[in-house]
């Protein structure tokens, strides 16, 4: 039917983000320098926190990773997570060094469950790790609740949830650490890159020396046309600074984020009306009084009730030139975690269930009405058996 393959989550990348790279190659300043400073000043602006309390990094999975490690977590801890979730998450907590502790999603929200997180707290519990799936806010009051009547830090992972907010107030900046991402398929997109909010300046202070090898903070300015200047390393930290290159691109995806946000708000809702009467699970509308980022759009295909099963439904898109994701296999899916922790999907049924029937449809601002209606009929037609 299409004559050209729709990629899922393709990037929408204008003249704009050509220009500024080009820019900077012709500078010549390719790595971390005023780009991703200024890149920063309008990130923090857009989230509504001073500039001091965010860092940008080259990945969200960095971001993760050094935010376990400036919210101290050490061997032994253990940190819980939703069982819904992309590996990074989890692999964030093994990094540091902590323990990964699973709690199982909502059935309605697919978000973290505030009670199950309060059943598998024990006395070697450190911290929270909620994910804002989809774009939908977790219930914040909840967790942060939990988190002071116990002592626990909380890290968000915002990766899907730039936009997003719960009564009034923007996701990122409940917890100890807020980490974004803007891997290719993200609402912010600069290839790869992720950001972090943290509450207290020392924090950041802290995450900046550790995404750079551990070399003291005056290590960002030696290149600087000030002099040389000697610098110390005082931790042994890691490689996870963002290039100017890819805040060139971000600086112009971030400008047009809201103008985004729109476009795949429509798209969003109008799959939610074409798909109304279908034989398939649709998501929930989002919760009063929050705002959802909108950056997956998910169906659960039960085979029974359906009719097709969901790998039956993604090789029949894949087959119609539509590109379709899986966000995701439940954790404990993965043999690696299987292996280690002696984990099996049946412990988290609700993150289990949803992971082996999920689809992700295309949802990107550059999905045009012409091919967002191809979409739907394409999805129409696998379920009506045309
Ligand atoms: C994409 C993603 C990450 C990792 O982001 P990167 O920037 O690719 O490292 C982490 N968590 C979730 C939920 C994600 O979707």
């Amino acid at each position: 039917m299409t004559d050209k393959y729709l990629i899922f989550g393709a990037p929408d990348i204008r003249q704009a983000e050509i220009d500024e790279v080009v820019d900077s190659l012709h500078r010549g300043w390719l790595g971390t320098g005023p780009k991703v400073a200024r890149f920063e000043r309008e990130f923090a602006s857009y989230k509504g926190v001073d500039e001091h309390f965010v860092a940008a990094v080259n990945s969200c999975t960095a971001a993760l990773h050094l935010s376990m490690i400036a919210a101290g977590i050490q061997p032994g801890d253990e940190v819980i997570t939703t069982a819904m979730t992309f590996c990074a998450t989890v692999n964030a907590i093994i990094h540091a060094g902590g323990t990964p502790v699973l709690a199982d999603i909502d059935p309605y929200t697919w978000n973290i469950d505030p009670a199950d997180i309060e059943r598998r707290i024990t006395p070697r519990t450190r911290a929270i790790l909620p994910v804002h799936f989809a774009g939908r806010p977790c219930d914040m009051h909840a967790i942060m609740d939990i988190a002071r009547r116990h002592n626990l830090k909380v890290i968000e992972d915002c990766a899907h949830a730039i936009e997003s907010e719960y009564k009034g107030q923007k996701t990122g900046t409940f917890g100890d650490f807020g980490c974004f991402s803007f891997y290719v398929t993200k609402n912010v997109a600069t290839g790869e890159g992720g950001m972090v909010i943290a509450k207290r300046e020392e924090d950041i202070a802290r995450i900046k020396t550790l995404a750079l090898h551990g070399m003291s903070k005056d290590a960002w300015r030696r290149f600087s046309d000030s002099g040389y200047k000697h610098y110390q390393v005082v931790e042994c930290g890691f490689k996870y600074n963002m290039m100017d290159l890819q805040a060139a691109l971000g600086i112009h995806q971030l400008a047009r984020v809201e103008e985004n946000w729109l476009k795949r708000q429509a798209i969003w809702n109008r799959y939610q009306q074409a798909f109304a009467n279908l034989p398939v699970t649709r998501p929930q509308e989002p919760e009063p009084d929050t705002r959802h980022a909108y950056h997956l759009y998910t169906l659960l295909i039960d085979e029974e009730r359906s009719g097709i099963s969901r790998d039956g439904f993604l090789q029949r898109m894949h087959e119609r030139g539509i590109g379709t994701g899986v966000h995701y296999l439940s954790i404990a899916e993965h043999p690696y975690y299987q292996q280690r922790y002696g984990w099996r999907p049946e412990q988290w049924p609700n993150a289990m269930l949803v992971g082996r029937e999920t689809v992700s449809l295309p949802l990107s601002a550059k999905l045009e009405t012409t091919l967002t209606n191809q979409v739907i009929l394409e999805v129409l037609a696998a379920f009506l058996k045309l």
